[in-house]
Protein backbone atom coordinates (compact mmCIF):
# COMPACT_ATOMS: atom_id res chain seq x y z
CA UNK A 1 0.00 0.00 0.00
CA UNK A 2 1.41 2.99 -1.26
CA UNK A 3 -0.43 5.75 1.17
CA UNK A 4 0.03 8.52 3.52
CA UNK A 5 -2.70 7.71 6.36
CA UNK A 6 -3.12 10.03 9.19
CA UNK A 7 -4.75 8.13 12.46
CA UNK A 8 -5.96 10.34 14.96
CA UNK A 9 -6.18 8.07 18.39
CA UNK A 10 -3.18 5.88 16.67
CA UNK A 11 -1.85 5.51 20.34
CA UNK A 12 -4.57 3.65 21.86
CA UNK A 13 -6.04 0.10 21.75
CA UNK A 14 -7.51 -0.59 18.42
CA UNK A 15 -5.57 2.18 16.91
CA UNK A 16 -2.19 0.57 18.35
CA UNK A 17 -2.80 -2.40 16.31
CA UNK A 18 -4.28 -1.10 13.29
CA UNK A 19 -1.02 1.50 12.41
CA UNK A 20 1.11 -1.79 13.03
CA UNK A 21 -0.97 -3.14 10.00
CA UNK A 22 -0.91 -0.44 8.19
CA UNK A 23 2.69 -0.18 8.42
CA UNK A 24 2.81 -4.02 7.52
CA UNK A 25 1.07 -3.10 4.47
CA UNK A 26 3.50 -0.46 3.30
CA UNK A 27 1.69 2.73 4.26
CA UNK A 28 3.57 5.82 5.77
CA UNK A 29 1.64 7.05 8.96
CA UNK A 30 1.13 10.01 11.03
CA UNK A 31 -0.20 9.47 14.69
CA UNK A 32 -1.87 12.38 16.02
CA UNK A 33 -2.75 11.77 20.30
CA UNK A 34 -2.83 13.43 22.95
CA UNK A 35 -2.10 10.33 25.10
CA UNK A 36 -4.95 10.52 27.35
CA UNK A 37 -5.62 7.04 27.16
CA UNK A 38 -2.95 5.93 24.69
CA UNK A 39 0.75 4.84 24.74
CA UNK A 40 3.75 5.15 22.54
CA UNK A 41 4.66 1.62 23.53
CA UNK A 42 2.28 0.58 20.46
CA UNK A 43 4.86 1.78 18.29
CA UNK A 44 7.94 -0.14 20.07
CA UNK A 45 10.23 -2.04 17.17
CA UNK A 46 7.79 -0.41 14.33
CA UNK A 47 10.25 1.46 11.12
CA UNK A 48 10.38 4.72 12.03
CA UNK A 49 10.87 5.81 8.28
CA UNK A 50 7.05 4.57 8.02
CA UNK A 51 5.74 6.10 11.63
CA UNK A 52 5.81 9.78 12.82
CA UNK A 53 4.06 10.43 15.88
CA UNK A 54 2.61 13.81 16.88
CA UNK A 55 1.67 14.75 20.22
CA UNK A 56 -1.53 17.15 19.54
CA UNK A 57 -4.73 17.18 20.51
CA UNK A 58 -7.58 17.25 17.96
CA UNK A 59 -9.64 19.76 19.27
CA UNK A 60 -7.25 22.24 17.79
CA UNK A 61 -7.44 22.45 14.31
CA UNK A 62 -4.36 21.38 11.90
CA UNK A 63 -3.61 20.77 8.42
CA UNK A 64 -3.12 17.41 7.21
CA UNK A 65 -1.03 16.10 3.88
CA UNK A 66 -2.33 12.60 3.18
CA UNK A 67 -4.81 10.30 1.46
CA UNK A 68 -6.65 8.64 4.52
CA UNK A 69 -7.49 10.11 7.63
CA UNK A 70 -9.28 7.49 9.94
CA UNK A 71 -10.37 8.98 13.09
CA UNK A 72 -10.39 6.49 16.35
CA UNK A 73 -9.76 10.14 18.85
CA UNK A 74 -11.78 9.62 21.94
CA UNK A 75 -11.63 7.32 25.38
CA UNK A 76 -13.70 4.01 24.60
CA UNK A 77 -14.00 2.61 28.37
CA UNK A 78 -16.68 4.16 30.05
CA UNK A 79 -14.39 4.44 33.27
CA UNK A 80 -12.34 7.27 31.07
CA UNK A 81 -14.78 9.04 28.96
CA UNK A 82 -17.12 9.78 31.76
CA UNK A 83 -14.32 10.80 33.87
CA UNK A 84 -13.96 14.18 31.59
CA UNK A 85 -17.53 14.37 29.73
CA UNK A 86 -16.96 17.86 27.99
CA UNK A 87 -13.50 16.80 26.90
CA UNK A 88 -15.28 13.46 25.08
CA UNK A 89 -17.84 15.45 24.08
CA UNK A 90 -15.44 18.16 22.54
CA UNK A 91 -13.51 15.00 21.25
CA UNK A 92 -15.77 13.38 19.36
CA UNK A 93 -17.54 16.85 18.37
CA UNK A 94 -15.09 19.48 17.45
CA UNK A 95 -12.15 16.95 16.91
CA UNK A 96 -13.89 15.07 14.19
CA UNK A 97 -15.34 18.67 12.43
CA UNK A 98 -10.82 19.64 12.72
CA UNK A 99 -9.73 15.99 10.59
CA UNK A 100 -13.06 16.41 8.32
CA UNK A 101 -12.31 19.51 7.58
CA UNK A 102 -8.32 19.40 7.22
CA UNK A 103 -9.05 15.72 5.14
CA UNK A 104 -11.75 18.31 3.09
CA UNK A 105 -8.66 20.58 2.29
CA UNK A 106 -6.36 17.82 1.46
CA UNK A 107 -8.40 15.80 -0.76
CA UNK A 108 -8.20 12.81 1.65
CA UNK A 109 -10.80 10.02 1.91
CA UNK A 110 -12.22 9.58 5.91
CA UNK A 111 -12.97 6.82 7.78
CA UNK A 112 -14.73 7.54 11.64
CA UNK A 113 -14.77 4.86 14.32
CA UNK A 114 -18.33 5.61 15.76
CA UNK A 115 -19.88 3.30 18.43
CA UNK A 116 -22.60 0.51 18.84
CA UNK A 117 -23.31 3.17 21.29
CA UNK A 118 -25.36 4.95 18.74
CA UNK A 119 -27.90 2.61 19.34
CA UNK A 120 -28.20 3.38 23.08
CA UNK A 121 -30.25 0.31 25.09
CA UNK A 122 -31.78 -0.73 21.67
CA UNK A 123 -35.31 -1.98 21.36
CA UNK A 124 -34.58 -3.77 17.87
CA UNK A 125 -32.31 -6.98 17.89
CA UNK A 126 -29.82 -7.58 16.73
CA UNK A 127 -28.64 -4.13 15.17
CA UNK A 128 -29.19 -2.84 11.90
CA UNK A 129 -27.45 0.01 10.40
CA UNK A 130 -30.92 1.72 9.75
CA UNK A 131 -31.86 1.65 13.64
CA UNK A 132 -32.37 4.81 14.85
CA UNK A 133 -31.69 4.19 18.62
CA UNK A 134 -32.76 4.43 22.26
CA UNK A 135 -30.07 6.69 23.43
CA UNK A 136 -30.52 8.60 26.90
CA UNK A 137 -29.39 12.09 25.82
CA UNK A 138 -29.03 13.56 29.29
CA UNK A 139 -27.57 10.07 31.60
CA UNK A 140 -23.32 9.75 31.98
CA UNK A 141 -23.28 7.99 28.52
CA UNK A 142 -24.24 10.73 26.61
CA UNK A 143 -21.38 12.39 26.19
CA UNK A 144 -20.17 9.89 24.32
CA UNK A 145 -23.02 8.45 22.53
CA UNK A 146 -24.59 12.10 21.93
CA UNK A 147 -20.72 12.74 20.76
CA UNK A 148 -20.54 10.33 18.37
CA UNK A 149 -23.70 10.49 17.17
CA UNK A 150 -23.11 14.15 16.36
CA UNK A 151 -20.22 13.40 14.31
CA UNK A 152 -21.72 11.11 12.61
CA UNK A 153 -24.36 13.71 11.55
CA UNK A 154 -21.88 16.22 10.80
CA UNK A 155 -19.83 13.93 8.64
CA UNK A 156 -22.87 12.67 6.23
CA UNK A 157 -23.63 16.61 6.37
CA UNK A 158 -19.86 17.41 4.94
CA UNK A 159 -20.49 14.48 2.40
CA UNK A 160 -23.99 16.28 1.24
CA UNK A 161 -22.54 19.43 0.80
CA UNK A 162 -19.05 18.96 -0.08
CA UNK A 163 -18.76 15.67 -1.28
CA UNK A 164 -15.55 14.51 1.00
CA UNK A 165 -15.62 10.72 1.04
CA UNK A 166 -17.14 9.87 4.45
CA UNK A 167 -16.85 6.29 5.82
CA UNK A 168 -18.52 5.11 8.95
CA UNK A 169 -17.52 2.13 10.95
CA UNK A 170 -20.27 1.30 13.75
CA UNK A 171 -17.79 -0.62 16.25
CA UNK A 172 -19.05 -2.67 18.35
CA UNK A 173 -17.12 -4.03 21.96
CA UNK A 174 -13.38 -5.07 21.08
CA UNK A 175 -10.99 -6.86 23.03
CA UNK A 176 -7.59 -8.33 22.72
CA UNK A 177 -3.98 -8.03 23.46
CA UNK A 178 -2.70 -4.66 24.13
CA UNK A 179 -5.91 -3.11 26.29
CA UNK A 180 -4.70 -0.90 28.75
CA UNK A 181 -4.41 -2.47 31.92
CA UNK A 182 -6.68 -0.58 33.67
CA UNK A 183 -8.96 0.24 30.94
CA UNK A 184 -12.05 -0.30 33.22
CA UNK A 185 -14.15 -2.64 30.95
CA UNK A 186 -15.26 -5.78 30.91
CA UNK A 187 -13.26 -8.01 29.75
CA UNK A 188 -9.79 -5.91 30.12
CA UNK A 189 -11.20 -5.84 34.31
CA UNK A 190 -12.23 -9.68 34.23
CA UNK A 191 -9.04 -10.75 32.90
CA UNK A 192 -6.86 -8.60 35.11
CA UNK A 193 -8.42 -9.89 38.41
CA UNK A 194 -8.57 -13.29 37.44
CA UNK A 195 -5.09 -13.03 37.10
CA UNK A 196 -4.49 -11.29 40.21
CA UNK A 197 -6.80 -13.14 42.53
CA UNK A 198 -8.89 -10.14 42.84
CA UNK A 199 -13.03 -10.33 42.71
CA UNK A 200 -14.24 -10.59 39.45
CA UNK A 201 -16.67 -7.29 39.68
CA UNK A 202 -20.04 -7.81 37.88
CA UNK A 203 -21.75 -5.04 37.85
CA UNK A 204 -25.73 -5.44 37.40
CA UNK A 205 -27.34 -8.92 37.64
CA UNK A 206 -24.34 -10.02 34.39
CA UNK A 207 -28.02 -10.94 32.50
CA UNK A 208 -27.29 -7.88 30.56
CA UNK A 209 -25.63 -9.21 27.10
CA UNK A 210 -22.81 -7.85 24.76
CA UNK A 211 -21.15 -9.09 21.39
CA UNK A 212 -17.05 -9.02 21.66
CA UNK A 213 -15.23 -8.81 18.62
CA UNK A 214 -11.57 -9.80 18.56
CA UNK A 215 -9.10 -6.70 17.87
CA UNK A 216 -7.85 -8.34 14.82
CA UNK A 217 -10.93 -8.81 13.55
CA UNK A 218 -11.88 -5.40 13.77
CA UNK A 219 -8.81 -3.93 12.06
CA UNK A 220 -9.28 -5.86 9.08
CA UNK A 221 -13.45 -4.94 9.11
CA UNK A 222 -12.22 -1.05 9.64
CA UNK A 223 -9.08 -1.14 6.59
CA UNK A 224 -11.90 -2.73 4.29
CA UNK A 225 -14.26 0.05 4.79
CA UNK A 226 -11.29 2.39 4.41
CA UNK A 227 -10.00 1.04 1.28
CA UNK A 228 -12.49 -0.48 -0.59
CA UNK A 229 -13.35 2.12 -3.72
CA UNK A 230 -17.11 3.47 -4.05
CA UNK A 231 -18.36 3.32 -0.58
CA UNK A 232 -18.55 7.33 0.18
CA UNK A 233 -21.47 7.40 2.59
CA UNK A 234 -21.73 4.26 3.93
CA UNK A 235 -22.46 3.11 7.59
CA UNK A 236 -21.44 0.00 8.34
CA UNK A 237 -21.09 -2.54 12.02
CA UNK A 238 -18.20 -3.60 12.16
CA UNK A 239 -18.62 -6.13 15.40
CA UNK A 240 -19.42 -10.38 15.90
CA UNK A 241 -22.63 -11.55 16.29
CA UNK A 242 -21.83 -14.17 18.71
CA UNK A 243 -23.73 -12.52 21.51
CA UNK A 244 -23.13 -13.09 26.02
CA UNK A 245 -23.97 -12.54 28.73
CA UNK A 246 -21.42 -10.56 30.73
CA UNK A 247 -21.52 -13.78 33.69
CA UNK A 248 -20.79 -16.29 31.14
CA UNK A 249 -17.75 -13.93 30.15
CA UNK A 250 -16.53 -13.87 33.35
CA UNK A 251 -17.12 -17.67 33.72
CA UNK A 252 -15.60 -17.61 30.45
CA UNK A 253 -11.95 -15.93 31.48
CA UNK A 254 -11.92 -17.77 35.05
CA UNK A 255 -12.14 -20.87 33.19
CA UNK A 256 -9.46 -19.71 30.84
CA UNK A 257 -7.15 -18.69 34.40
CA UNK A 258 -7.45 -22.14 36.45
CA UNK A 259 -5.27 -20.92 39.14
CA UNK A 260 -7.52 -18.31 39.71
CA UNK A 261 -8.67 -17.74 43.55
CA UNK A 262 -10.75 -15.18 42.54
CA UNK A 263 -14.98 -15.22 43.01
CA UNK A 264 -17.62 -12.87 41.42
CA UNK A 265 -18.63 -10.05 43.26
CA UNK A 266 -21.92 -8.26 42.08
CA UNK A 267 -21.65 -3.94 42.43
CA UNK A 268 -24.28 -1.93 41.75
CA UNK A 269 -25.98 -1.67 37.96
CA UNK A 270 -24.36 1.18 35.74
CA UNK A 271 -26.62 4.21 35.25
CA UNK A 272 -28.34 3.91 31.29
CA UNK A 273 -26.25 0.45 30.87
CA UNK A 274 -27.54 -1.00 28.05
CA UNK A 275 -29.66 -4.02 28.49
CA UNK A 276 -28.71 -6.48 25.35
CA UNK A 277 -26.33 -5.96 22.00
CA UNK A 278 -25.48 -7.84 18.76
CA UNK A 279 -24.84 -6.30 15.51
CA UNK A 280 -26.41 -7.36 12.33
CA UNK A 281 -23.42 -7.82 10.41
CA UNK A 282 -25.36 -7.96 6.33
CA UNK A 283 -24.09 -5.14 5.13
CA UNK A 284 -20.57 -5.75 6.54
CA UNK A 285 -20.61 -9.03 4.22
CA UNK A 286 -22.31 -7.73 1.44
CA UNK A 287 -20.25 -4.63 0.93
CA UNK A 288 -17.15 -5.86 1.98
CA UNK A 289 -16.70 -9.34 2.11
CA UNK A 290 -15.77 -9.24 5.69
CA UNK A 291 -16.79 -11.27 8.99
CA UNK A 292 -14.91 -11.95 12.40
CA UNK A 293 -12.70 -15.12 11.98
CA UNK A 294 -11.65 -15.52 15.75
CA UNK A 295 -13.70 -17.16 18.14
CA UNK A 296 -14.24 -15.41 21.71
CA UNK A 297 -12.49 -18.51 23.57
CA UNK A 298 -9.35 -17.79 21.02
CA UNK A 299 -9.86 -14.60 21.47
CA UNK A 300 -9.60 -14.60 25.36
CA UNK A 301 -6.74 -17.00 25.32
CA UNK A 302 -4.38 -14.68 23.69
CA UNK A 303 -6.10 -11.93 25.76
CA UNK A 304 -5.08 -13.94 28.22
CA UNK A 305 -1.09 -14.85 27.68
CA UNK A 306 -0.80 -11.20 26.91
CA UNK A 307 -1.93 -10.17 30.26
CA UNK A 308 -0.27 -12.52 32.31
CA UNK A 309 3.05 -11.47 30.46
CA UNK A 310 2.69 -8.07 31.41
CA UNK A 311 1.38 -8.24 34.73
CA UNK A 312 4.42 -10.74 35.75
CA UNK A 313 6.80 -7.86 33.81
CA UNK A 314 5.18 -5.24 36.23
CA UNK A 315 4.56 -3.24 33.60
CA UNK A 316 2.77 -0.01 35.15
CA UNK A 317 -1.05 0.38 33.61
CA UNK A 318 -0.78 2.46 31.37
CA UNK A 319 -3.22 5.21 32.54
P1 LIG B 1 -8.58 3.99 23.48
O1 LIG B 1 -9.06 4.82 24.61
O2 LIG B 1 -7.62 2.89 23.76
O3 LIG B 1 -7.92 4.92 22.36
C1 LIG B 1 -8.35 6.22 22.08
C2 LIG B 1 -7.13 7.03 21.68
O4 LIG B 1 -7.57 8.38 21.40
C3 LIG B 1 -6.09 7.13 22.81
O5 LIG B 1 -4.80 6.90 22.31
C4 LIG B 1 -6.26 8.56 23.31
O6 LIG B 1 -5.07 9.06 23.89
C5 LIG B 1 -6.67 9.28 22.04
N1 LIG B 1 -7.39 10.52 22.29
C6 LIG B 1 -8.45 10.73 23.12
N2 LIG B 1 -8.83 12.01 23.08
C7 LIG B 1 -8.01 12.63 22.20
C8 LIG B 1 -7.90 13.97 21.75
N3 LIG B 1 -8.72 14.94 22.18
N4 LIG B 1 -6.94 14.27 20.85
C9 LIG B 1 -6.09 13.31 20.41
N5 LIG B 1 -6.14 12.03 20.81
C10 LIG B 1 -7.09 11.69 21.70
O7 LIG B 1 -9.87 3.45 22.74
P2 LIG B 1 -9.99 2.30 21.64
O8 LIG B 1 -10.62 1.13 22.28
O9 LIG B 1 -8.72 2.14 20.93
O10 LIG B 1 -11.09 2.97 20.69
C11 LIG B 1 -10.69 3.70 19.55
C12 LIG B 1 -11.91 4.29 18.87
O11 LIG B 1 -12.82 3.27 18.53
C13 LIG B 1 -12.65 5.31 19.73
O12 LIG B 1 -13.04 6.39 18.93
C14 LIG B 1 -13.87 4.55 20.21
O13 LIG B 1 -14.95 5.40 20.40
C15 LIG B 1 -14.10 3.58 19.06
N6 LIG B 1 -14.76 2.37 19.55
C16 LIG B 1 -14.08 1.46 20.30
C17 LIG B 1 -14.74 0.34 20.79
C18 LIG B 1 -14.03 -0.68 21.63
O14 LIG B 1 -14.67 -1.66 22.05
N7 LIG B 1 -12.74 -0.57 21.90
C19 LIG B 1 -16.09 0.14 20.50
C20 LIG B 1 -16.77 1.12 19.75
C21 LIG B 1 -16.09 2.20 19.27
N1 LIG C 1 -19.02 -4.45 33.38
C1 LIG C 1 -18.98 -5.28 34.50
N2 LIG C 1 -17.84 -5.26 35.25
C2 LIG C 1 -16.77 -4.49 34.95
C3 LIG C 1 -16.82 -3.67 33.80
C4 LIG C 1 -17.98 -3.69 33.05
O1 LIG C 1 -19.93 -6.01 34.81
O2 LIG C 1 -15.77 -4.53 35.70
C5 LIG C 1 -20.26 -4.49 32.57
C6 LIG C 1 -20.81 -3.12 32.22
O3 LIG C 1 -21.65 -2.64 33.26
C7 LIG C 1 -21.55 -3.44 30.94
C8 LIG C 1 -20.72 -4.55 30.30
O4 LIG C 1 -19.96 -5.12 31.35
O5 LIG C 1 -22.83 -3.94 31.24
C9 LIG C 1 -19.78 -4.05 29.22
O6 LIG C 1 -19.02 -3.01 29.76
P1 LIG C 1 -17.80 -2.36 28.97
O7 LIG C 1 -17.35 -1.19 29.77
O8 LIG C 1 -16.79 -3.40 28.64
O9 LIG C 1 -18.43 -1.91 27.58
P2 LIG C 1 -19.70 -1.00 27.22
O10 LIG C 1 -20.53 -0.79 28.43
O11 LIG C 1 -19.13 0.27 26.71
O12 LIG C 1 -20.40 -1.78 26.20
Amino acid sequence: MNSTVVVAGGAGFIGGHLVRQLVTQGAHVTVIDNLHTGTRRHFEGLPEAQVTFVEADVCEPRSLACDLVINLACPASPLHYQAQPLKTWRTSVFGTLNLAQAALECGARFLQASTSEVYGDPEVHPQTEDYVGNVSFTGPRACYDEGKRAAETYLLDMLRETGLDVRIARIFNTFGPGMALNDGRAVSNFVRQALSDEPITIMGSGNQTRSFCYVSDTVRGLLKLALTEDLSGAIVNIGNPDERSISEIAQTVLAQCPDSASQVSYLPEAVDDPRRRCPDISRAKALLGWQPEVALKEGLSETVSDFARRIEAKEACWL
